[in-house]
């Protein structure tokens, strides 16, 4: 059988075997599809039928989340957590809140995670978790009995060298903290379980901000191997949480201005460059609409999301230079990457997990834009959440400058290594097939290693 109907037969057979997983499919076939020139070059892979089986997670776990609202009212939700592959380490990944979120949801991203894991060049696996909970609209006391709820079941399956959960959209500090403490009661262990824990109980400096720190590296690198830099350049941001805060104030770290972000109502266009204290007091302390930023900043223009084509987002009909999707998945599709090409974009660097469609990815490599694909782009967070686990494991606390430092180095690393594989694979440049091979590789081979697991 020829690679190619190889890697078509194991898609065909994943969809027949759970269906309706749209976004699983979409992660699992851009891999799959990439790792052609890898199947050719090593057959081993094949062999060892490397692909049918790491498309299944080791495990799922799916389950009832019940909590009493503020009217003492009995509510539920359904809770997930995906142990995708432990093959490089203890399960690794986030957890998300959001009324989106299905089995199909948390697997792409279980899945995504495998690869950015293993690109850290740390000793963590690829997992996943989540609720269709939507903090939202929620009294503080609400969301603290959701956490708790969720963490009853959830603590029978993780541990600091089993399962390390850690934030993603809807978790943050916050809920975090009512996990941890929830944990805590439950086991009577004190012991780094979750990352993006709080400074005074275990926390590391920058794992608050590393996400989009990461992100700003990331595309630093990619344009100081073409001789170019971000100074000076004009930026557009999606999202106001907490990847996009962040990598608007990297941004102007870098010298290059950020003019705009969004939520799921509405965005800001801010020609002058986002004012990042504001941003964070409406968004990260004040739990508010984004609408509230032209009430301190008249002359910036609020766009209600709904005034565009569907599908669309009106943040990439901004000029820039540089697009930073950092909100969620399939935000940017092919007629927004014309419209961000045609307006003078060069660099699309995913901040989000999946942000970009399949087709909006073909347009950006048939047209040589520099793509900085989220595996790679976004593996900052994952990466000083390991950093946080070093330091729990061994009781010591690092200082921002040294957490910075080697953040600022995995992501030198991570774009090295992507960048010398695009090459090894005859296709210089393109940063989405050097990731997926060199991610891909590393799990694989230790899978075999393992034997019959
Ligand atoms: N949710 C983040 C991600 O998508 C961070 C995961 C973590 O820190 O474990 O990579």
């Amino acid at each position: 059988m020829s690679i190619k109907n190889y890697i078509d037969k194991v898609l065909k057979s994943t969809i027949q075997s759970t269906p309706g997983q749209t976004e699983f499919y979409q992660a699992v076939e851009e891999v799959l599809t990439s790792l052609e020139p890898l199947l050719q070059a090593e057959p081993k892979y094949n062999n060892y039928n490397i692909l049918e089986r790491i498309v299944i997670p080791e495990r799922q776990i799916l389950f009832r989340v019940v909590w009493l609202d503020d009217q003492g009212k009995i509510q539920t939700n359904i809770g997930y957590r995906v142990q995708f592959n432990s093959a490089i380490g203890p399960y690794k990944g986030g957890l998300r809140f959001h009324p989106s979120v299905n089995l199909g949801i948390i697997k792409f991203l279980g899945f995504e995670q495998i690869f950015k894991n293993s690109l850290t060049g740390l000793a963590i696996g690829g997992a996943k978790g989540g609720s269709n909970f939507d903090p939202k609209g929620k009294s503080e006391g609400e969301v603290m009995r959701f956490c708790q709820s969720f963490m009853v079941e959830l603590s029978k399956h993780i541990g600091e060298t089993r399962d390390i959960p850690a934030g993603d959209i809807g978790v943050g500090g916050r809920e975090i903290g009512y996990m941890y403490g929830e944990y805590k009661r439950l086991t009577g262990r004190f012991e780094g379980v979750l990352t993006g824990k709080g400074l005074n109980w275990g926390g590391s400096l920058a794992r608050t901000e590393a996400t989009g720190y990461g992100s700003v590296y990331f595309a630093e690198n990619i344009l100081n191997k073409a001789g170019d830099s971000l100074k000076g350049k004009v930026c557009t941001v999606s999202g106001s949480g907490n990847v996009a805060l962040y990598t608007i104030q990297k941004l102007y770290d870098m010298g290059a201005t950020p003019v705009t972000c969004s939520d799921s109502k509405g965005m800001i266009y801010d020609k002058d460059g986002i004012n990042f204290n504001s941003l964070k007091s409406i968004k990260e302390i004040g739990r508010k609409d984004l609408i509230e930023y032209i009430k301190v900043h008249p002359n910036a223009a609020y766009i209600p999301l709904h005034q565009y084509p569907e599908g669309t987002n009106a943040v990439w009909s901004v000029p820039c230079f540089a697009a930073f999707p950092s909100a969620t998945q399939n935000e940017l599709c092919l007629a927004d990457i014309k419209n961000l090409y045609n307006n003078g974009c060069r660099l699309v660097n995913e901040g989000a997990n999946m942000p970009s469609t399949p087709d909006a990815v073909d347009f950006m490599l048939a047209n040589k834009m520099f793509y900085g694909p989220a595996k790679a782009a976004n593996a900052g967070g994952v990466a000083t959440s390991q950093l946080e686990m070093s330091q729990n494991a061994s009781m010591q606390k690092w200082s921002f400058a040294e957490v910075d430092d080697k953040l600022q180095g995995i992501m030198k690393n991570i774009f090295e290594l992507s960048y010398k594989t695009s090459k090894e694979f005859g296709d210089e440049g393109n940063l989405m097939l050097g990731a997926n091979i060199a991610g891909f590789r590393k799990v694989a081979d230790s899978m075999i290693d393992q034997g019959a697991v």
